[in-house]
């Protein structure tokens, strides 16, 4: 799930820009020396999401960009005073992402040292988000509009938060400086003109504002069942979120909803990861004793 107005997001700043050229070179040397580059940014899991990943932008650059981009949406949030106005409802996203959060571990410990950070914004939109190195955001209009339970919302962030360990936002601005890489051809190496550099300025918004593609919502569907029962949230709330989506106002699915699977056949996938994802969440309630869930 992601979609992030392209308007409350406008272009890197100057010394972005100069990191981005240095980075363009970087990568189309790496790339002409080695035809491609291939990596894996997880463990596996129970589940088993183990897909390996081309990746030409670094960590860090996509983790800044998500930062900027992060920063910029909590900014215009506040000064219209929708950024944590509702003090309840933040609390308790933070109580369930500081559940989660440990659990991520399982698929990367470096995940354990990421910034983490948590903004509910209020809006009537029916959307989360997890930007590169854990920048979380929910929209009020998510939890109201679906009346979500505290296990509904540890699904949803899970998901959210899969998609971050995965770098899928990496991958795409990778997928997206590959692409003009080719346009740009071999005229690269005799120097920079603007042209190109908005190339690697389109790059990362396509990155950290395009929907996800099928492929890597099946990917955190599978992650996130398995964060959200780690941390003690019934995984079994993945399909009644689903089944609340589909019917939300009435007015069809919402946006982002659009370029996903077929939620029929996520359901379906959710339902046959149960008997692996159910396990874990026993025994995390077994350890931990019962949770009040709401
Ligand atoms: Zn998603």
């Amino acid at each position: 799930m992601r979609y992030i107005d392209m308007k409350e997001f406008h272009t890197v700043t100057t010394k972005q820009t100069m990191r981005m050229k240095t980075l363009l070179i970087a990568c189309m040397s790496a790339a002409m020396m080695t035809g491609c580059a291939t990596e894996s940014t997880t463990q596996s899991g129970a589940v088993g999401a183990d897909r390996k990943q081309f990746m030409i932008v670094s960590e860090e650059d996509a983790q800044r960009a998500g930062s900027a981009q992060y920063a910029q949406l909590k900014q215009q949030a506040a000064a219209r005073g929708a950024l944590n106005s509702d003090k309840k409802q933040y609390d308790r996203l933070v109580a369930i992402a500081n559940n989660i959060i440990p659990q991520t571990a399982v698929f990367r410990s470096d995940a354990l040292s990421w910034k983490w950070e948590i903004s509910l914004f209020n809006s009537d939109e029916i959307n989360a988000f997890c930007m590169p190195g854990g920048k979380i955001g929910v929209y009020s209009g998510l939890i109201n509009k679906l009346k979500l339970t505290d296990d509904e919302i540890a699904v949803v962030m899970g998901h959210e938060i899969a998609h971050a360990l995965r770098e899928h936002s990496r991958e795409q601005m990778s997928q997206a400086l590959g692409q003009q890489a080719i346009f740009a051809g071999l005229s690269i190496l005799t120097g920079m003109n603007a042209t190109q550099l908005d190339v690697l300025q389109q790059a990362a918004t396509v990155g950290l504002t395009l929907p996800h593609s099928r492929k890597d919502e099946r990917e955190a569907d599978r992650i996130g069942l398995e964060l959200a029962a780690r941390a003690g949230f019934n995984p079994r709330a993945g399909i009644s979120v689903w089944n609340k989506m589909l019917a939300a106002d009435g007015s069809g699915p919402p946006q982002f909803l659009s370029t996903h699977p077929a939620p029929e056949s996520r359901i379906q996938d959710m339902e046959a990861l149960m008997p692996i994802v159910m396990p874990l969440y026993e025994d995390t309630i077994k350890n931990k004793g019962h949770r009040n869930h709401r």
